[in-house]
């Protein structure tokens, strides 16, 4: 796609090409902006692979959290993205912070959130980073296990300490009990040692696992969570902190809906920790907050027939159509366009591995809108695991086209890589409110 090629484009000349079953953008008029910056970006000669970040759509989260748990405290977790712009606008709209490491709690200090508003929601953490939070005033951490109360209470003696509790994470897709939780047969033990040595333990924190399709996996973790509870009451511990973790939904095409998700839990808690408990709920919701946020686009950089498709197609035409190129590659059979795009496993996709994702892609510019044909896509690296899609639908595209997939603000350029010399993608921020005031 040539510079000329886009500024021929309107959102409505796509909009022909596909309807773009877009989730991320809760509505019509915020969908049309992402796109419309989208090309404005493309129209300024880009090539390389790019996110569009609209902040409105993590402004709406955050609206539909307050709409069904007003009462629990989101701590974002800066490990699904720790992109400045989510951290600031979080910081803006009064959210506290989980972070799992030094680097993310100097990240979110830097972005001038006060070292209260922080947990420190990793139960095994390294000594110095220990250290660091003591030194910076971070004073709120999660632990499993006597050894890490020990080595927190030497490395910083003040600190509030929150057991994690073992829960059922079969629900989700991505279990996080084969490392983390304690059960409950060996709180009384973990707690008797807290005594010994002093540790102020506040309260229990639990994670359904994230990605958490069973609603549940959350009331029953509650009713766990209020055994541990009552274990603590009866060694003598006053426990006044509920962190009832993430796991929830980043967009609307989830299996469990973010309503279905608060009616339980409000049913739940007011029955194990009722407002009369005095008990404070917060948790710790990461792609919640960051999924619907970041669009990104994809340049496709090469195009190829797979093997035997040629073959195929030239004996279902005539070799002299299939040497033609591209309208006469679909004459007559269903041939697999393989696409190489400029973002991959190794990139922003490294999701489909780590986050068990799912992801859908969408024609942003095609050169026909004449139906879809078997195709598969490919990231830029010469590794033949690095594959986005193995068998989908799309229409035809031409090197050059552009692709875009919603909802890839969750574990993607989080942790993404340079392998190969392939740069994570830039990201293009703004704000669809903004347009729709203009
Ligand atoms: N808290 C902790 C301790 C986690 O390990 C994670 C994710 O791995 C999260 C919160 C965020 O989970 P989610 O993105 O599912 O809300």
């Amino acid at each position: 796609v040539t510079a000329a090629h886009c500024q021929t484009r309107s959102f409505a000349s796509v909009a022909l090409v596909e309807e773009p079953e877009f989730v991320c953008a809760s509505n019509t008029a915020a969908k049309n902006s992402v796109l419309n910056r989208m090309w404005q970006h493309i129209e300024t000669g880009e090539e390389n692979a790019f996110y569009v970040v609209d902040t409105a759509a993590i402004e709406d989260r955050y609206d539909l959290w307050m709409k069904h748990l007003p009462y629990v405290k989101p701590y974002y977790a800066v490990k699904c993205n720790p992109d400045s712009r989510i951290l600031s606008t979080l910081a803006r709209l009064g959210t506290g912070f989980d972070c799992a490491s030094q680097a993310e709690i100097a990240d979110v200090l830097a972005a001038g959130v006060d070292a209260s508003n922080i947990i420190y929601a990793n139960p095994c953490k390294q000594p110095s980073h220990i250290s660091f939070a003591a030194n910076h005033g971070v004073d709120f951490m999660t632990f499993d296990g006597c050894d890490e109360l020990t080595k927190m209470k030497k490395l910083h003696p003040n600190a509030r300490t929150v057991l994690r509790l073992f829960v059922d994470d079969s629900h989700s897709q991505c279990p996080l009990g084969t490392k983390f939780g304690a059960v409950l047969n060996d709180i009384p033990t973990i707690l008797r040692h807290a005594k010994a040595i002093g540790s102020n333990v506040v309260g229990v924190s639990f994670h359904v696992g994230s990605g958490c399709f069973n609603v549940s996996a959350y009331s029953e973790a509650v009713a766990r969570a209020r055994k541990a509870f009552d274990i603590g009451a009866s060694l003598g511990f006053n426990f006044k902190i509920l962190d009832i973790g993430g796991g929830f939904p980043g967009d609307d095409t989830a299996p469990i809906s973010f309503d279905d998700i608060g009616k339980e839990l409000n049913k739940s808690l007011s029955e194990h920790f009722p407002l009369s408990s005095g008990v404070k709920i917060i948790s710790e919701p990461g792609r919640f907050f960051a999924a619907a946020s970041h669009t990104l686009a994809v340049n496709v950089i090469a195009r190829k027939l797979a093997p035997n498709s040629l073959a195929a197609t030239a004996a279902a035409s005539s070799p002299k159509k299939a040497a033609q190129g591209k309208r006469n590659m679909h004459a007559g059979v269903d041939p697999l366009y393989m696409y190489f795009v400029n973002d991959g496993l190794y990139g922003s996709f490294n999701c489909l591995l780590y986050d068990h994702a799912v992801v859908h892609p969408m024609a942003l510019s095609a050169q026909e809108a004449d139906g879809e044909y078997s195709s598969s896509i490919w990231g830029p690296t010469c590794d033949g695991l690095d594959c986005i899609a193995k068998d989908i639908k799309m229409p035809v595209m031409d090197i050059g086209d552009w692709m875009y997939f919603a909802n890839m603000g969750a574990y993607t350029s989080a942790a993404g890589s340079h392998f190969n010399g392939f740069v994570p993608p830039q990201k293009v921020y703004f704000d669809s409110k903004d347009d729709e005031s203009a």
